[in-house]
């Protein structure tokens, strides 16, 4: 216990004791007040300065006391006991009140020690509470994505969107790879990264033995530091391609397939947990679904711009993207071709062989179309005609195009119940700006030099 709480506690008893002496000798002692005087002095110093300069003090008083009362007379020498009595009761209080201090020391002891207790849990919670909110501002952005990914249809800006969204929630990462698995080849393909500025470019465009791992097994897979990891030694893995040592990555899932891969990596080991695959693992399902949905939405798309039986593209959207193109070309001052074809004696083909026939031939000169024409977009115009755009091409290298499709058809063999035959096109070809800068006129020069080709004999291309 402090002193000036044992002088507070002492000072109230002698007050205590002073008045009930007071109340009790009042009436019979005359010098009584003296008496209180001296006794607050003792009990005070007592308090105050402890048991040896209290005791001096009273010494001291009773010496005092002694002189007095030898010179009056002895009328003050009856105070003498009534010192040592205030003395000894004092005391005795003292003694008892030391031994309460020493059971408020122990209380107080014990509570400093439940107040560390509480102050090391509330620092525990405190730290807890921050990886609380940590994770919840995680799954908080999981649920953006969520809306941001389900908004998305276009298969680039998903693809895009995962990554960026993986960077967000996971965080600590230096690159960022995502592969797409070609499903008729069954290998993987490069679709979006984000490199570390310093790093290498991405070597491995068909992912390596770790994607590998996640393709086959269809599993997630947490490598905490890669030249600890038998599983992919430096050896077995050719030399890594970028200076990484902790890699997640989690397979994109279809069902039960997988369509494609998200992998994070960075360069100190030990840098992702098994929290952060967890949440790499839900964006992945969140970004599967979204792929899905892009690719359905593709396919939607395809099937309102395509011909259902040839695969090219439906007159309406080829000419939007005629117009496109050639408005590209004005700007850029490009040189672009139009191209139209008809094959030759349809109707006598259709009559021989059958519709069912002709429509094989449909297909087949389709085929031909987008071989030649690799760089172009090929349309279906009309019943058996078809047109190619042939962007950034001049008029001598589409008519070297029409006259390579030509030849390409007229050998080309359809066998038709073990019967070999043939067909030939017809061609017309005009070029933008020579020929015209205005679309109705470039399709309509094409279309009166393909008729032109037909009355100079068939099989052949017009081109002026
Ligand atoms: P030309 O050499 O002058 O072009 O003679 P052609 O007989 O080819 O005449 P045209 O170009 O007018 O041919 C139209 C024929 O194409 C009519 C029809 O029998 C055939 N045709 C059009 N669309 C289809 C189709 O979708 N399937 C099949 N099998 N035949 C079609
Ligand atoms: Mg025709
Ligand atoms: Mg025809």
């Amino acid at each position: 216990m402090k002193s000036d709480k044992k002088i507070k506690i002492g000072t109230l008893c002698g007050a205590i004791f002073v008045i009930i002496s007071y109340l009790v000798f009042r009436t019979d002692l005359p010098k009584i007040p003296n008496i209180f005087l001296y006794n607050l002095v003792i009990i005070i110093s007592l308090q105050a300065l402890g048991f040896y300069r209290g005791l001096f003090f009273l010494g001291g008083s009773v010496f005092l006391t002694v002189l007095a009362s030898l010179a009056m007379n002895f009328n003050y020498i009856w105070n003498v006991p009534v010192f040592l009595t205030t003395f000894l009761i004092v005391k005795d209080r003292i003694k008892k009140l030391e031994y309460f201090s020493h059971i408020i020391e122990g209380r107080v002891e014990e509570i400093r020690e439940n107040t560390n207790l509480l102050a090391n849990e509330y620092k525990r919670h405190q730290r807890e509470a921050f990886f609380l909110e940590k994770k919840e501002q995680r799954y908080r952005s999981l649920k953006d994505v969520t809306s941001i990914l389900s908004s998305t249809l276009s298969l680039d800006r998903v693809t895009e969107l995962i990554l960026d969204n993986a960077l967000e929630v996971v965080g600590r990462t230096e690159s960022l790879l995502l592969f797409l698995v070609d499903t008729k080849k069954q290998e993987l393909n490069l679709a979006a990264s984000r490199i570390k500025e310093n790093s290498d470019k991405v070597k491995a465009k068909k992912g390596d033995l770790l994607d590998e791992w996640v393709f086959k097994q269809r599993q997630r897979l947490l490598v905490e530091d890669i030249k600890k990891d038998f599983r992919f030694s430096e050896e077995k893995i050719g030399g890594y391609p970028r200076p990484f040592r902790s890699v997640i990555a989690c397979p994109l899932m279809e069902e039960k397939k997988v369509v494609g891969i998200v992998r994070l990596e960075h360069s100190s080991p030990h840098n992702y947990k098994l929290e952060d695959l967890r949440l790499l693992d839900i964006l992945c399902d969140l970004g599967a679904a979204s792929l899905q949905n892009a690719r359905l939405y593709k396919q939607t798309l395809d099937l309102a711009i395509t011909d259902g039986l040839t695969g090219l593209y439906l007159r309406r959207y080829f000419l939007d993207r005629l117009r496109e193109e050639l408005a590209r070309s004005l700007r850029g001052d490009l040189a672009c071709s139009f191209v139209m074809i008809d094959i030759d004696d349809f109707k006598n083909y259709n009559d021989k062989y059958g519709h069912t026939a002709g429509d094989i031939v449909l297909r087949t000169i389709s085929k031909v179309l987008t071989r030649f024409a690799q760089s172009g977009i090929v349309g279906r115009y009309g019943g058996e005609e078809f047109s190619i755009l042939l962007p950034e091409t001049p008029k001598k290298k589409a008519r070297r195009i029409a006259d390579d499709i030509r030849s390409a058809v007229r050998e080309e063999a359809i066998e038709l119940r073990r019967v070999e035959t043939h067909v030939t096109v017809s061609i017309g070809v005009s070029s933008f700006p020579e020929d015209s800068k205005v679309q109705d006129d470039l399709i309509q020069k094409a279309d009166e030099r393909l008729y032109m080709a037909k009355r100079q004999g068939k099989d052949r291309v017009a081109a002026s």
